[in-house]
């Protein structure tokens, strides 16, 4: 089977259990959650059986084991997590408001993995990985994004395939530091996983289907629109189909576009009927929200079937 690799800025997160708007008030936290976009998507591709790995760095301390701990278990090869002595893992904070939205307060600007450079273990990585997933926020940082355009290119030149979430605020595509390295590597992209208004971030001056229509054009052969609570669409050359949101408990929506992106990349990658996998994919992101942490609702098969089945009965 082909093996995924991904690589950016593992975390944990804490999260505060009452809603409100920031952190200036003492109050009841939960947490430390492994956390991290890629490590996320990376653990729902392990949990699903599907070969992979992760390139990260993280300090010598509880919050770089606690992320580790759990991703092996969940089936991911973490020998591409350097561990930094004397550095610190990354960290945020997490509060819902009541109107659903989030105030985040994060920790990571001098994080261990601010400092990732290529080493032997990235290098064989990238040279045994079949997959490449980026996320569009490693650009922000500029070692870890020249990381993750080797590791494209490379992979891309071997007749392997990349798959894309530019995980993007709109506001930072007209940094234009951000802009030439995410046009080269929607260029190389064969699976795109845009969320919301992503969708336009290439095609501004288009409707959804013009914007479909253009990027299927520019050689992209999947596209996955997330839509949050609304469900999810997937689009190919002549196939469109969508996927009805599960009637669920919303209790943390943080990761649930990661854990959708990495089960519907598993299941892509073996040949599963696109319909099918859309549909699987929609049941993981609807299990994610369902729990509290960012990477806690990621699922397994059998919890995949569960949830789709209770939808049917
Ligand atoms: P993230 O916060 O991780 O960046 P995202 O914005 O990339 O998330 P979303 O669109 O929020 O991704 O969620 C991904 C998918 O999860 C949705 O397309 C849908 O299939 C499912 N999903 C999300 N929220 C809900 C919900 N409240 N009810 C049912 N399904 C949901
Ligand atoms: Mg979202």
């Amino acid at each position: 089977m082909q093996k995924v690799l991904t690589i950016g800025e593992v975390l944990v997160e804490i999260v505060a259990t009452t809603k409100g708007d920031g952190f200036l008030a003492a109050q009841p936290l939960v947490g430390p959650f492994p956390s991290g976009a890629p490590a996320i998507f990376i653990d729902q591709v392990g949990k699903l059986g599907t070969p992979c790995a992760i390139v990260s760095r993280v300090g010598d301390d509880d919050f770089g084991r606690v992320n580790i701990e759990r991703l092996r278990a969940d089936g991911v090869d973490v020998s591409g997590i350097e561990i930094a002595e004397g550095e610190t893992t990354g960290s945020a904070f997490v509060r819902y408001r009541e109107d659903g939205s989030r105030a985040f307060l994060y920790n990571i600007r001098h994080s261990a993995c601010g400092k990732i450079r290529p080493n032997p273990v990235s290098e064989a990585l990238v040279d045994s990985c079949d997959h490449l997933h980026v996320m569009g926020s490693a650009f922000s940082a500029p070692e870890l994004g020249a990381m993750v355009m080797d590791a494209a290119q490379r992979i891309k030149t071997r007749g392997g395939t990349i798959s894309f979430d530019p995980n993007l605020r709109p506001e930072l595509m007209r940094d234009p530091a951000m802009r030439a390295p995410l046009d080269a590597i929607l260029a190389m992209t064969d699976l795109f996983l845009p969320s919301g208004e992503e969708l336009f971030l290439f095609e501004p001056d288009h409707d959804e289907a013009g914007a479909v229509e253009a990027l299927l054009a520019r050689g992209i052969r999947t596209i996955v629109l997330k839509r949050g609570a609304k469900g999810a669409s997937l689009f190919q050359k002549g196939l469109r189909a969508d996927a009805q949101p599960i009637p669920v408990e919303e209790l943390d929506p943080t990761g649930a576009g990661d854990a959708f992106g990495g089960a519907f990349l598993s299941f892509w990658l073996r040949g599963t009927d696109p319909a099918e996998a859309l549909r699987l994919a929609n049941a993981a992101g609807a299990r994610a929200v369902t729990r509290l942490g960012p990477m806690e609702g990621t699922s397994t098969r059998t919890e995949l079937d569960a949830i789709l089945q209770g939808q049917k009965g």
